[in-house]
C-alpha cells in the first residue's frame, strides 16, 4: 500500500467495528491513531501493512475508556502519548498502565498534535466522557464521531466545514430487535445513550451533506446485528430517497472489522 504523502488530511480505518476501532489519521506531516481498541497483535499487524511504525505516531486520541477502543492502548502507549480528557484518562488508568511522561490530559476542548488542530466535543454515549472530534489543518478538516447515541446539534455544528466524516452506523434495527441479544442490551443500544442504526446514521448524513460534508465513512457495525452491504445501501437508499447522486455528489465508504480500510481523502 502506498503511504500517504499529500498535505491534505487523509483517514486510514485499521478496523472499525463492535470488536476494535482504531483510525490512522495522517496529512503526510503528523499521523495520529484515533483510539487504539483493536488487539494490539491485530494493530501491530496492520499498522505495518499500511508502512506505519508506532514511532511515527505523534499521538494516540480516545474517544472514551470502553474496550473496543482500548484494547492495545497499553502496548501503543509504552510509545506513544495518550491524549484523552481528565475523566477518561482517571477510567483508563483504572484498567491499563500509562507512564506519567505519556498521559497527555486535556479538559478544554482545543488543543493540537503535531500540525493538527483538535476540537473535543461531547457525544452521548453510556461511558465517563466520551467525545467527538474534529481534526483539521491549514488545507483540511475532518471529523470523527462513533459511539453516540444521537446526532445532536452540537455534533452538526462541529462537523460544519468538513470535507469528511466518519460516522458509526452500527446497527440494522430488524436485526438487533430480533436477534439474540437479552432485552437489557437491545435497550441499551437503541437509547439515546448507545449507538446509531444504519437509519439514523442515514438521517444524519443527510443532515451532514446539506450543510457542505460530501464524503463519508461507515464505521463501528455491529458484528451481530449489521453487514457492511445492508449499513451501505440502508444509508444510500435513504439519501438518494431525499435525492442525493450517491457515488458521484456524495460518497460513502463502509470501514470493516477484518480489514484496513486503505486511504480515504476528502474528495
Ligand atoms: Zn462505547
Ligand atoms: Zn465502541
Amino acid at each position: 500500500m502506498v503511504y500517504n504523502t499529500s498535505m491534505a488530511i487523509k483517514v486510514c480505518s485499521l478496523g472499525s467495528g463492535s470488536k476494535g476501532n482504531s483510525v490512522l489519521i495522517d496529512n503526510g506531516r503528523s499521523r495520529i491513531l484515533i483510539d487504539a481498541g483493536l488487539p494490539a497483535r491485530t494493530l501491530l499487524t496492520r499498522l505495518e501493512d499500511i508502512n506505519v511504525g508506532l514511532n511515527q505516531l505523534d499521538g494516540v486520541l480516545i474517544t472514551h475508556e470502553h474496550n473496543d477502543h482500548i484494547n492495545a492502548l497499553e502496548t501503543v502507549a509504552r510509545s506513544v502519548p495518550v491524549y484523552a480528557h481528565d475523566y477518561t484518562m482517571q477510567a483508563i488508568l483504572a484498567k491499563c498502565f500509562i507512564s506519567l511522561k505519556n498521559q497527555m490530559n486535556f479538559s478544554g476542548e482545543c488543543f493540537s498534535i503535531g500540525t493538527f488542530d483538535i476540537t473535543a466535543f461531547k457525544v452521548s454515549h453510556d461511558a465517563v466522557y466520551p467525545l467527538g472530534y474534529t481534526i483539521s489543518d491549514s488545507d483540511s478538516k475532518i471529523t470523527y464521531a462513533t459511539d453516540l447515541g444521537y446526532c445532536s446539534k452540537e455534533f452538526l455544528r462541529a462537523a460544519k466545514g468538513s470535507g469528511l466524516v466518519v460516522i458509526e452506523s452500527n446497527h440494522d434495527v430488524d436485526m438487533l430487535m430480533n436477534g439474540r441479544y437479552p432485552a437489557y442490551l437491545k435497550r441499551r443500544i437503541i437509547s439515546n445513550k448507545g449507538h446509531l442504526s444504519n437509519l439514523a446514521c442515514a438521517v444524519a448524513i443527510n443532515e451532514l451533506a446539506s450543510q457542505g460534508t460530501k464524503k463519508f465513512v461507515l464505521g463501528h457495525l455491529s458484528e451481530n446485528n449489521n453487514l457492511p452491504e445492508l449499513a451501505y445501501w440502508t444509508n444510500a437508499d435513504y439519501l438518494r430517497g431525499k435525492g442525493a447522486d450517491i457515488g458521484r455528489e456524495i460518497k460513502l465508504v463502509v470501514a470493516e472489522q477484518r480489514c484496513v480500510s486503505g486511504f480515504i481523502g476528502c474528495d
